[in-house]
């Protein structure tokens, strides 16, 4: 059962469990009346019961819970993160699902970041062998999404240092990406996504708190924030 992460074979393993413990209770209370002249069958019948209801329930709970959605494995996660990263041309990843519709039927997505002034074809390229390397490595349907990053242009780079400057002011655990500049004569827009993580509290004001912090700096700058939810 764990080897191909099953909780149906677990649950049939569970299942033969219970009947050698139930067999076990019965042929134990009987052999006890018998040599007592006491009977405990009520007792004995009781504990049956109750045990077999509460060993369905948590069988119940290990099928449904990955089908209602639950965080993946934190190693299989640093492992994909590895496997990407290990490419050049790869800048950077972000936005990692790991789609699980049970044992063997997995999805995994992400977004790459790569180079805006590597040639398309070639990047193209690279996601796609990428792709096929997490397919035979995780047995998964691998789906990458390619961003490009603009990675020379010195006014960009310093506008995205500040923005994150910014965040971590505000909350260490705040993570930025995709992030575009469109220059304009009398205003500049900042595009990006923020990473919130999974229980953070105050995602709706965020994007207030980041355009006021950004505004004391320069009024010129405006802010065009994207809010998202770490699903790792
Ligand atoms: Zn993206
Ligand atoms: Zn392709």
């Amino acid at each position: 059962g764990n080897r191909i992460h099953s909780a149906t074979l677990w649950a049939a393993a569970t299942d033969s469990r219970n009947d050698v413990i139930c067999t076990s209770v019965v042929l134990a209370s009987t052999v006890f009346g018998w040599l007592t002249e006491i009977s405990v069958d009520g007792y004995a019948g009781t504990f049956v019961a109750v045990f077999i209801m509460w060993s369905g329930f948590s069988v119940l709970r290990d099928t449904i819970s990955p089908l209602l959605g639950q965080a993946p494995e934190q190693d299989l996660v640093r492992d994909i993160k590895e496997t990407v990263l290990a490419h050049d041309g790869i800048i950077g990843i972000h936005d990692l699902i790991v789609h699980s519709y049970g044992p063997g039927n997995r999805i995994i997505s992400l977004h790459a970041e790569v180079s805006s002034s590597e040639d398309m074809m070639r990047s193209h390229d690279l996601i796609d062998r990428i792709e096929r390397e997490i397919m035979g490595k995780y047995n998964a349907v691998a789906c990458i999404h390619m961003d490009p990053v603009d990675t020379d242009d010195e006014r960009v780079k310093a506008l995205r240092l500040f923005v994150e400057e910014v965040l971590a002011a505000i909350d260490q655990s705040l993570t930025l990406h995709d992030f575009r500049v469109v220059f304009g004569e009398t205003h500049t827009n900042l595009i990006f996504d923020v990473v919130v993580p999974f229980h953070y509290k105050k995602t709706k004001d965020l994007c207030e708190e980041v355009q006021r912090r950004v505004w004391d700096t320069d009024p010129q700058l405006f802010t065009v924030a994207t809010i998202e939810n770490s699903y790792t």
